[in-house]
């Protein structure tokens, strides 16, 4: 660990806003600080960020590796782990086989998993808790721009005249983000307008808020595309010179355009009083998030979003653009070296054999997959069906974050070998055969990158207790030894490849792929980086990429009107509203809308040892509106049992006026360990979206009634 006076700069390990922070060691122990020059927050943090240095404690933490329960040497839990995959893949195949991955993981452990499955094992079923979380916007935008690029940066929200949030609870999900854009509006006056259809925290500084129907975006914004053709507010030489498409586009949108009241429930006034403010301010962003992602439609709605930016030529230019923002440390961090089940590494596609050979050579390896592999609620159902039999779990917990999480747990607990690497016990950890403790915040040494592109380090500050080690040491270690099993290649193939001397060797092969054969035909290049000595990487500063060994680099992307498609033109994309998959019946009159709250982080791992973050929401809570809860006789603080086709589980009742009448709202972190009645996400259909796979997480039709 590397001492630096005043303290050890890092990056927060929460939400995709990705701050810096500093952590001192005082008398008192470990204090965390906002790093007043990380270019994130500039020395601001949210309720969670301030608390972490409380969530910095060893007790209840896992600390051996366990087989069966019980504890066990590092060399007999890894050789049993490989052992297990090799045999299974003997056996069966390597599509038998499966790791699910995490965006709390750091890109160098993301790239040995992703290298481990996709290059040697040979399959492509390695998927990430990010497909929950963006990748909607993935799909989005590799549709859009031929790419999965973000085009701007955070200061873009300072810039803009007009700010509009869709699906986006910026106040709580993304709180320093919120905090820099209410700075900035304070100052220049910004317009906000909020599409949700809840009344969120967010809508403490909007100008209009449209409490549209859940799911209706699609249908929202092709009305905005058709008012801004008819109102002449068409970039017309630009999107000649540098798009293509839109003419179907315009056909599509203009099918869709006259039913926008009745889609979205709203009133025409309110309609177009937001069509007039993005026509008549040119410096507008559009900000989107899970209100967008978890959806059905959800890589239609991205689209939506981009091809209104794209007809009015509001991208690549300062205070313009759509801007997707994460929800994970390091969602980022994960597309960029392949951990989504359907992309190859540094951002090649299996769709292009010459990427897939390009990979493959690039490391040497013995079998690359040639195919997507699952995406992760397909990737659950094969494990309950017996197709996956084998299944690694690094620094996630599906058994409460999935859709139909009891499902989910019936196939954990049918799934033949189950690896789980964590740094707590979780609801996931009670189904591992082989339970590997992880090095965890404070501890783990390597890089993340946030929701604008900014590569941050995440630095060790303190001992990881016990014999915690890094998710990439036990992948590496488990590569080396399935070397020596599988008769594909030579043992030192493997072993060569799986030997790394520490996080900074990782980063530089990353960096090296990102710009192997490039010649800015992919946004991801970071090949600049490659040579960064030990270290230089560990003093390595925050930076944007794109990073190339020649060229520029960083900032806003597509500032010269050239995209990553193979004509250079961005593409506007035809799409057409479809409602959620869900619809409310007589059974089940409810719609329920699940996601986070202020003060907690996933499902609680970390925040829920902080009295002062439990104090904000200390229980489940079911949000309805005030009509609904008096017709069901439910006052504020009683027990409510929801009930959905997939299950039940029970809350204290919130009336609400922000909710619309006839739609639920639950956060989705409580686990067994912090409720008797189980998770909200047991209550969540399977529906997904058929391009991103990312499942709809906020249309569920549910039943209320007073327990
Ligand atoms: Fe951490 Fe996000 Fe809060 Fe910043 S805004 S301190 S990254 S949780």
């Amino acid at each position: 660990m590397r001492e630096i006076p005043g303290g050890i700069r890092s990056t927060c390990p929460y939400c995709g806003v990705g701050c810096g922070i500093v952590a001192t060691e005082t008398a008192d122990g470990w204090q965390v600080k906002g790093d007043p020059d990380h270019p994130a927050n500039f020395g601001r943090l949210c309720s969670k960020g301030s608390a972490l240095a409380d969530t910095l404690i060893d007790s209840g933490r896992l600390t051996r590796p366990l087989v069966d329960g019980q504890p066990a040497s590092w060399d007999a839990a890894l050789d049993l782990v490989a052992d297990r995959f090799a045999r299974t893949i003997a056996e069966h195949g390597p599509d038998a086989v499966a790791f699910y991955v995490s965006g709390q993981c750091l890109t160098e452990d993301y790239y040995v998993a992703n290298k481990l499955m996709k290059g040697f094992i040979g399959s492509g079923n390695i998927d990430t808790n990010s497909r929950l979380c963006m990748a909607s916007s993935v799909a989005g935008h590799n549709r859009a721009f031929g790419g999965d690029v973000v085009p701007g940066c955070y200061q873009d929200l300072e810039e803009a005249d007009l700010v509009v949030l869709v699906g986006s609870n910026l106040a709580w999900c993304h709180p320093v983000l919120f905090q820099r854009l209410t700075a900035a509006r304070g100052q220049r006056g910004t317009k906000v307008v909020v599409i949700d259809p809840r009344r969120t925290a967010s809508c403490e500084i909007a100008d209009l808020h449209l409490a549209l129907a859940p799911g209706s975006d699609v249908a929202l914004f092709q009305g905005l595309l058709a008012h801004l053709a008819m109102d002449g507010r068409v970039a017309t030489e630009w999107v000649q010179a540098h798009a293509s498409g839109i003419e179907a586009a315009l056909v599509a949108a203009a099918m869709d355009a006259g039913r926008v009241a009745d889609i979205t429930g709203l009133e025409p006034g309110e309609i177009q009083a937001f069509y007039r403010l993005f026509a008549e301010i040119e410096r507008t962003v559009t900000v989107y998030s899970q209100g967008v992602n978890q959806s059905s439609a959800g890589t239609d709605k991205v689209n939506a979003i981009v091809n209104c930016h794209l007809a009015t030529a509001r991208i690549g230019r300062p205070g313009m653009g759509p801007f997707s923002v994460t929800g994970q440390p390091n969602a980022m961090g994960g597309r960029e070296v392949g951990g989504l089940a359907n992309q190859l590494a540094a951002h090649m596609s299996f769709a292009d054999p010459a990427a897939i050979e390009r990979v493959g050579r690039f490391w040497g390896a013995p079998n690359i997959a040639t195919k997507p592999g699952m995406k992760a609620v397909e990737l659950f159902e094969a494990v309950a069906d017996g197709r996956v039999k084998a299944l690694w779990i690094m620094a996630t917990n599906p058994a409460v974050s999935l859709p139909r999480a009891d499902r989910v747990r019936d196939a954990l607990a049918r799934c033949p070998f189950v690896v789980v690497s964590d740094c707590w016990p979780t609801d996931t950890t009670r189904y591992a055969h082989v339970t590997l403790p992880a090095a965890g915040w404070g501890e783990k040494d390597g890089t993340v990158t946030n929701s604008e592109r900014r590569i941050s380090r995440q630095r060790p500050f303190r001992l990881a207790p016990g014999e915690a080690r890094p998710d990439w040491w036990m992948l590496a270690e488990v590569g080396k030894r399935l070397g020596r099993h599988l008769s594909h290649s030579s043992a030192e193939t493997w072993a060569h490849a799986f030997t790394y001397d520490g996080p900074a060797a990782i980063f530089r092969e990353h960096a090296a792929l990102s710009g192997f054969e490039n010649g800015g035909t992919r946004g991801f290049d970071i090949g600049g980086l490659a040579e960064l000595s030990d270290a230089t990487y560990d003093a390595l500063e925050p930076v944007h990429w794109p990073v190339p060994a020649s060229g520029p680099a960083g900032g806003r992307l597509f500032a010269d009107g050239g995209f990553f498609t193979p004509d250079r033109k961005a593409r506007f994309v035809a799409v057409r509203y479809r409602p959620p998959v869900a619809a409310a019946t007589e059974a089940f009159p409810f719609l329920l809308n699940t996601g986070r709250i202020r003060d907690q982080w996933h499902t609680m791992t970390r925040t829920g040892l902080v009295p002062r973050l439990m104090s904000h929401r200390d229980e489940p809570r079911l949000a309805l509106h005030p009509d609904d809860a008096r017709r069901l006789g439910v006052d504020a603080g009683d027990l409510v049992r929801v009930t959905t086709a997939e299950g039940t589980a029970m809350f204290k009742a919130e009336p609400s006026a922000e909710q619309r009448p006839g739609e639920l709202f639950a956060a989705m972190h409580w686990t067994d360990d912090f409720t008797a009645s189980g998770p909200a996400d047991r209550l969540v259909q399977g529906a997904t979206d058929p391009v991103s796979g990312q499942p709809e997480l906020k249309a569920t039709a549910a039943a209320v009634e007073k327990v």
